[in-house]
């Protein structure tokens, strides 16, 4: 049994003027696709292993994966689309493939606005066309017709922030194998809701999202009334690209046979989630900008919390904000007088600017030196920011996409800074830096919820709405292409699934 495996993962953030690149990709091929430990815990690992341990034989391609960001490069993209395509044709010349099962971000946006995963999988689908074929997908993905055509059945991520990555792999490779077991037909329904769901009001320890996946879990077993789904997921959709298929879908995978109970439970997942609309909240208070700064200033000095955490989320690489926006640092200058008097340096982690970084790297640590802060890519909502910094530790080399890290002070505040854009959440970023985030009494994250290194030392979370390209605020985005009416754009739209899929 053979079966062609790969992936090509980005989660492309349309507002963000950065376009990613090869440069910003881990690109791994052929027989390193198999195994390398830097991806472990992702749903590329989760399938091949599986497969392996059910004595498949793998057919690797391309694997290649980049942190969040702007939309991915054209050439970029149809380079490694290019190169997967000949590596199956390859293949089938020593003989058939049986299946196709690979791991997808599912909202991966290439220049000039074509949505990548149902463009590679159509192309795929052309030249393997009788087989199954399965996928793995971020929670976050989109889900536009071209996908839905080209891929049999369907497992998203069931936990936000995302731990289960690897088990949704080991179940997109299972539905896989127990379609070739059997000899039956995979299928999948599916329904799109005309919602958008900023990432922060989703988190899936609580309600509504909690007892929304327990649904899919236990469709996903078998009832008196039904026989077990292969895959039940809600994918929610990636609201900071603005794009025409942008929605919630509900897909449930099963055998063709069950496909009527499919299309029901489908529907009524559907039905369940536009219900509880208006339950998807925030779940950490949140103010704007200068609120937030307020409050943070008055639970360190005067109710003596430490550390006090604030998420300058609506620059969150993470979401693919391009990390250099400079509202939130504005408004921390406008009140430096109120940071001097904390009882320690405030921490910001921090900037993604390679110019700073150099700068900072080439004068050494212990420079007293003049450089500017943030406004190389987001100029809608920042500017550089002339600072007279002290460099106070400097890291080269610093984890898979080799950045240099830069830590720097002014004044009472002390600033990360990355010469890639890697995001400031990865709980090796600051260790290395000689940084330790509960030694401070203010923490401000470029983040939106917290990562668990951060929510479980934070005395208290502050979620500032801030400015940026992931801004949680999706009513005041200017989006050209989503398709109207969608909630919560038209909050007081009416909708109805419709009862064909
Ligand atoms: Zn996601």
């Amino acid at each position: 049994m053979r079966i062609l495996t790969g992936g090509f993962s980005h989660e492309s953030n349309s507002l963000n003027p950065i376009i990613t690149g090869e440069e910003d990709f881990v690109v791994l091929r052929n027989d390193k696709v198999a195994g390398e430990a830097v991806l472990s815990r992702h749903s590329s690992a989760g399938i091949i292993e599986t497969l392996k341990r059910e004595g498949a034989d793998i057919v690797p391609t391309v694997l290649a994966r980049a942190v969040p960001n702007g939309v991915v490069s054209a050439s970029f993209y149809h380079k490694i689309k290019t190169e997967v395509l000949d590596r199956a044709r390859e293949a089938l010349k020593q003989g058939p493939i049986d299946g196709v099962c690979l791991a997808l971000h599912g909202s991966m946006k290439v220049e000039g606005g074509l949505c990548a995963e149902g463009d590679l999988c159509g192309a795929l689908r052309q030249i393997l066309p009788d087989i199954p074929f399965t996928a793995a997908l971020d929670m976050h993905a989109t889900i536009t017709p071209a996908l839905l055509r080209a891929v049999d059945a369907f497992a998203g991520y069931k936990t936000a922030p995302h731990v289960d990555s690897y088990e949704t792999g080991e179940l997109a490779a299972g539905m896989l194998l127990k379609a070739l077991g059997t000899g039956k037909k995979l299928y999948t329904a599916a329904q799109h809701i005309p919602m958008m769901i900023a990432g922060e009001k989703s988190e899936t320890a609580a309600e509504p999202m909690l007892s929304l996946i327990a649904a899919c879990r236990e469709l996903e077993q078998a009832a008196p009334d039904r026989p077990a789904m292969l895959a039940a997921s809600l994918l929610l959709g990636f609201p900071w690209a603005d794009c025409e298929h942008n929605a919630v879908t509900v897909l449930v995978s099963a055998f063709e046979e069950d496909s009527n109970t499919a299309d029901r439970e489908a529907r009524k997942l559907a039905e369940e989630f536009w219900r509880r609309r208006g339950e998807f909240k925030f779940r950490t208070e949140y103010y704007n900008s200068k609120e937030a700064l307020a409050v943070a200033y008055a639970a360190v000095l005067e109710q003596g919390e430490r550390p006090v955490f604030v998420s300058d989320s609506g620059d969150n690489p993470t979401a693919g904000a391009a990390g250099d926006a400079t509202e939130f640092l504005e408004e921390l200058l406008a009140t430096i007088d109120q940071a001097d008097r904390l009882p320690g340096p405030l921490l910001y982690c921090g900037f993604y600017d390679a110019p700073a970084a150099a700068a900072c790297a080439k004068a050494g640590e212990g420079a007293e030196i003049d450089i500017t802060l943030g406004g190389n890519w987001d100029k809608l909502n920042g500017r550089k920011i002339p600072l007279r910094v002290k460099v106070k530790k400097i890291v080269n080399d610093f984890g898979p996409y080799h950045s240099v890290l830069a830590l720097v002070s002014y004044r009472n505040i002390l600033i990360s800074i990355t010469s890639k854009h890697i995001g400031f959440g990865d709980e090796d970023l600051l260790p290395a830096l000689g940084v330790n985030a509960a030694d401070h009494c203010l923490v401000v994250v470029k983040l939106g919820y917290l990562e668990p290194c951060f929510r479980s030392i934070a005395a208290r979370a502050i979620l500032a709405t801030s400015r940026g390209c992931a801004n949680e605020v999706l009513e005041s985005i200017p989006y050209r292409k989503v398709r109207r009416p969608i909630y919560p754009l038209d909050n007081d739209m009416e909708w109805r699934p419709p009862s064909a899929t």
